[in-house]
């Protein structure tokens, strides 16, 4: 996808408002982004999350993505139990996961009727970097909505879900809601689409990560190696790690039976988070969504019926260490001969 089509999903989704459980701006810009695209089939669940098929008819989705289209603010209480006074600012209270000491700030807000955000920009594009009040988990969205226009503009006969959910950050009350009523096949793979604290050697410009689990569960073996494989075939620079400085949605659907793996883009001041106790715009690298969509595409590509064991059965690496050794096992190999009794 060009950069200026891709700019134009990020305007639109970036600037749509949103916080727990008010999400209505955000779904109804993907929406509208979807409008018209041949192939794409949009329907909701009672809960509200926005669930979308994109190809043939006949054919039953392998892969679904899936992103959350909330972000932490402030909303409007409606009796909400056990809220902490911190969290609690005028008529408001604050939903989500943000350490006392950011909230005690008095940062300003900005009003949207019943919730508030905080009053940051909706996008700024710096160079290689996406800055936004709520890049988690719009740029998630804003990734698998322009992967549903390319591939519906391609007419590509590659066929795949997608769900959009609500109130992830309270606890991934969307995602168990939609889990429930889990409306693709019981062997479908969810892939949860994130952005999330890079940890261990990974970072920012250097690739979409590809997510092996979370703080609550490690993913699908074969699901995460499937994703690599089609990452390698097509020289996608992509990282690998355990994101455990957060859990995410594939955690809340792995407890249904479904099959679960996460791709994850490296945030920069993780819920607008700064340094300092300072409340700023979370930030991505362009760099890395692009690599993102591209990285989805070639997981459907390599693998258009779902995750694979062929080649995590590969034994030719292994063999090859063996084979280098050979001389060394059989001089040592009288050393553990089996002394007869
Ligand atoms: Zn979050």
């Amino acid at each position: 996808m060009n950069r200026e089509n891709l700019i134009n999903i990020l305007d639109s989704i970036l600037k749509s408002p949103t916080a727990p459980f008010h999400e209505y701006f955000v779904r109804e810009s993907i929406i509208k982004l979807l409008s018209g695209c041949g192939n794409v089939r949009i329907k909701d669940d009672a809960f509200g999350n926005l669930i979308v098929n994109l190809g043939p008819e006949n054919k039953s989705p392998c892969w679904i993505f899936g992103a959350h289209m909330d972000h932490p603010g402030y909303v409007k209480p409606q009796e909400l139990k056990g809220i902490e006074d911190y969290r609690i600012r005028g008529d408001f209270s604050f939903l989500g996961g943000v350490p006392e000491n950011y909230l005690n700030g008095n940062f300003p807000i900005k009003e949207f009727g019943s919730f508030a955000m905080w009053d940051l920009a909706a996008l700024k594009i710096e160079g290689d970097f996406i800055r936004s009040r709520a890049c988690d988990d719009l740029i998630g969205c804003v990734a698998i909505v322009a992967l549903i226009k390319l591939l519906s503009s391609r007419n590509s006969s590659h066929s795949f879900g997608a769900v959009f959910t609500r109130a992830e950050e309270v606890g991934f009350v969307g995602a168990n809601e939609l889990a429930k009523s889990w409306p693709f096949s019981q062997n479908s793979c969810f892939v949860s689409i994130e952005t999330s604290i890079p940890t261990g050697s990974s970072g920012l410009g250097k690739g979409p990560i590809c997510r092996v689990g979370d703080r609550l569960t490690i993913f699908d073996h074969i699901a995460t190696e499937s994703i690599l494989h089609a990452a390698r075939e097509n020289n996608l620079e992509v990282q690998r790690e355990l994101l455990d400085r957060g859990a995410c949605e594939a955690s809340a659907l792995s407890v249904h039976g479904i099959p679960v793996s996460g791709i994850s883009l490296p945030l920069g001041n993780y819920h607008n988070c700064g340094k300092d106790n300072t409340i700023e715009e979370e930030f991505v690298s362009f760099s890395d969504l692009e690599v993102l969509i591209k990285l989805m595409e070639s997981i459907l590509e390599s693998f258009p019926t779902g995750p694979k064991m062929e080649f995590v059965k590969d034994r030719s690496k292994f063999e090859k260490v063996n084979d280098k050794y050979r001389l060394l096992i059989d001089q040592t190999s009288d050393n553990f001969k089996k002394k007869s009794n």
